[in-house]
């Protein structure tokens, strides 16, 4: 059984090579007396009273106190067990116990008064019973009763909670806890005062609210919660006027021949939402600072025209501007796209890849650094060394979530000028509202919120693997049509660990099945050339059916497909399958997109798939994936360096998140210096907190 175990002076079991207690404590981010001040128990035990067993009801976890009338150790089918009957002035009740020291027979030796404290467990026979109780006898069975209840703390290895208790009541006192938000502020939304709040939470006394401590309704907690929103508000603010501080072209906006020409030539007119979102953009653009917003707006809603508009602000104001995407499909595709709109207009646009030619890209260089070079396209080539612009005074980012942090930071460093380029992001994976409040106060946000007329809902089905035969006749069906399709696998390799169909089995198998149709194959490690050729082909309708891995997920846009099948669906996230669904649907005909899914998934594979089935609506489906998976990773690299909250939870308190971004703007309106050693006592470095 277990083995004697030494203290050591702070009171950490002395157990075999554990690593140094500081380094342990600060594996739990127990560093400062703050840190020990923020950690709140995980939940309490309630040892203040005692309950009388006849009044004990299953569920209930509670302090008895009686007298030990029998015990006995027997033999069952799962080892040795032991259980002792206690009795109080008004019944008895059984102590059970399967895991014991041979002690315990004395410890609850007949006639002995004791104190059980426990979860009482209706048993096999129907009367109650205490699994396991905590045991309390001789003195500490007689002592008064506890005046609050006891906490019991988040710990890590080798940690006990009576050092952890002794430690956080130390931090308690040692701390000044003078109530750093001016009470103006809390009173006003009857929040109780920090000091007060953080004891309470510590040590709730004997009677406090259970469940308003538990689900953190209770205005202590919610005091915390507001603290931490409003810290997190004051650093992002911050964080944004230091970032704002830089100043930016101030482009003219007002009328330009080079756009109406544009519009002119567009074989269609704006939505409304467009026209809206670009007269946003261009208000920044007009402003000396410089623009930071989020453009967002389901997949198909026409945002590449937004942006085109955009970058003819730059060119028509005599400077340059550029335009971003994750990878080399999709930022071919704009440059053949936005070429073929603004080459007719005397525009010069350049194309920039890893890929060009030595030759091809000393050229495209030397373009850009002379200024011949007007609108700029490419992947990240165009953020790497030895690019040097002109006049960038705008950068446009496609699909920004697929950039990390560092790579849009290295967006915003500023030119030979000295000015910094406004910049734009664009993506269809929307971010919901209360995340994009708390992690990206500091962009503005524009939404399309309008798809362009004519287009068809896309059908969405799921079908088992088993069923590929049927999905192969509805593909024949529609390419019969003059549609074209997109099949998508999860994988280009075989792999040993998933049984799944990789990309290159699948091309071959479905080109032996469809000897009458052309087949063509993209995945990531395939030649660039190769691959740009096949995509070719595809636009041209050459390719009717498109054998692709995830490369495809974003931008991709040949109106004339028509119908999606997606393998192994369960294996994608889900913002992938709707941004994979988003691939048709985009010209007049009726689209479909059907998911083949192996029946053997997950619940949240499951999940994921009713989902996608049951919303179109990215904004939907964003929030219900923020709700599957939790800020965390639903971020992920997206926004790394971001601290994340503890104990705020967005979707539970919107409200508080609302009021503590109006107090942030004040605060910091009246006492900006308070309101930042506030806020950094809760997140040391707001360096981190760069949200690019
Ligand atoms: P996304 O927002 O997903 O990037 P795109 O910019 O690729 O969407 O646009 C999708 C398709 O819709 C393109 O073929 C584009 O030319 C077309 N489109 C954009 N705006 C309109 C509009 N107002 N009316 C009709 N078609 C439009
Ligand atoms: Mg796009």
């Amino acid at each position: 059984m277990a083995t004697p175990v030494n203290k050591e002076k702070d009171g950490v079991i002395k157990g075999e090579k554990l690593a140094p207690l500081s380094e342990r404590l600060a594996k739990l981010g127990l560093v400062r007396d703050w840190d020990f001040v923020l950690h709140l128990p995980l939940r309490y035990e309630d040892l203040t009273s005692i309950t009388p067993i006849d009044s004990l009801e299953a569920g209930q976890t509670v302090q008895i106190e009686g007298t030990v009338i029998s015990q006995k150790f027997f033999t069952t089918s799962r080892g040795m067990q032991f259980t002792a009957e206690i009795q109080d002035p008004t019944g008895t009740m059984r102590a059970r116990f399967v895991h014991f020291y041979p002690s315990i027979q004395y410890q609850l030796a007949k006639g002995k008064h004791v104190r059980l404290y426990g979860e009482v467990r209706l048993s096999y026979y129907n009367d109650l019973e205490m699994v396991h109780p905590k045991v309390k006898t001789g003195k500490s069975a007689e002592s008064e009763l506890d005046s609050s209840l006891t906490p019991i703390y988040p710990a890590g290895e080798g940690i006990q909670q009576g050092w952890l208790r002794k430690r956080i009541a130390r931090a308690l006192l040692d701390l000044s806890l003078k109530d750093p938000v001016p009470s103006d502020y809390t009173e006003n939304l009857g929040l109780p005062p920090l000091a007060e709040s953080l004891k309470y939470l510590h040590n709730p006394p004997a009677g406090a609210d259970a469940l308003g401590l538990q689900n953190r309704s209770c205005p202590q907690w919610q005091r915390l919660i507001f603290d931490e929103l409003l810290a997190q508000q004051i650093t992002l603010k911050s964080t944004r006027e230091v970032a704002s501080q830089n100043a930016a072209r101030a482009l003219s906006i007002g009328k330009s021949e080079l756009i109406n020409k544009f519009l002119e030539t567009l074989p269609f007119d704006l939505t409304r939402a467009q026209k809206r979102v670009v007269s946003e953009i261009e208000a920044d653009l007009s402003r000396s600072v410089p623009a930071h917003r989020l453009i967002q707006g389901d997949v198909g809603c026409g945002k590449t025209v937004v942006a085109t508009l955009s970058i003819l602000r730059a060119v028509a104001d005599g400077h340059q501007a550029s335009l971003m995407a994750p990878t080399e499909i999709l930022a071919e595709q704009h440059y053949r796209k936005i070429y073929a709109w603004l080459a007719p207009l005397g525009v010069n646009v350049v194309w920039l890849t890893g890929r060009l030619k030595p030759a091809e890209k000393r050229e495209a260089l030397s373009k850009i650094a002379s200024g011949d070079a007007q609108v700029i396209i490419g992947t990240h080539a165009l953020i790497q060394a030895g690019v040097t612009f002109h006049d960038l005074v705008l950068s446009i980012v496609d699909e920004q979530h697929r950039f990390g942090v560092l790579q849009r930071l290295a967006l915003r460093v500023p030119g030979p000028n000295g000015l910094i380029p406004h910049l734009l992001m664009l993506s269809a994976t929307p971010i919901p509202r209360t995340l994009a409040m708390s992690y990206l106060a500091d962009l503005e946000v524009s939404v399309i919120d309008e798809l362009p007329p004519g287009r068809t809902p896309i059908m969405t089905k799921l079908a088992r693997l088993s069923r590929k035969e049927e999905v192969l006749s509805v593909l024949r069906y529609e390419v019969a049509q003059g549609r074209q399709v997109y099949w998508v696998c999860p994988l280009i390799e075989e792999s040993d660990a998933l049984d799944l169909t990789p990309a290159t089995t699948c091309f071959e198998e479905l080109k032996e099945k469809l000897p009458e149709l052309t087949v063509g194959l993209v995945h990531g490690a395939m030649p660039a050339a190769d691959k740009e050729a096949t995509m070719k082909d595809f636009q041209h309708g050459i390719v009717q059916v498109l054998v692709a891995t995830t490369v495809i997920e974003v931008g991709v846009d040949v109106p004339n497909a028509s119908l999606m099948i997606i393998e192994h669906a369960e294996r994608f996230g889900l913002a992938q399958l709707h941004q994979l669904r988003g691939r048709v649907g985009r010209g007049a005909a009726k689209s479909a997109c059907i998911l083949l899914y192996d029946p053997a998934l997950s619940e949240i594979g499951k999940e994921r798939l009713k989902i996608i089935y049951e919303s179109s609506d990215g904004f939907e489906i964003a929030r219900r994936d923020l709700e599957l998976r939790g800020p965390g990773e639903f971020l992920g690299e997206r926004q790394s360096g971001m601290p994340f909250l503890r104990f705020a939870d967005l979707d539970r308190d919107e409200t508080l998140l609302t009021t503590a971004r109006d107090v942030a703007v004040k605060w910091l309106r009246s006492d900006p210096d308070a309101a930042n050693a506030f806020a950094r006592r809760w997140f040391e470095s707001p360096e981190a907190f760069l949200s690019a």
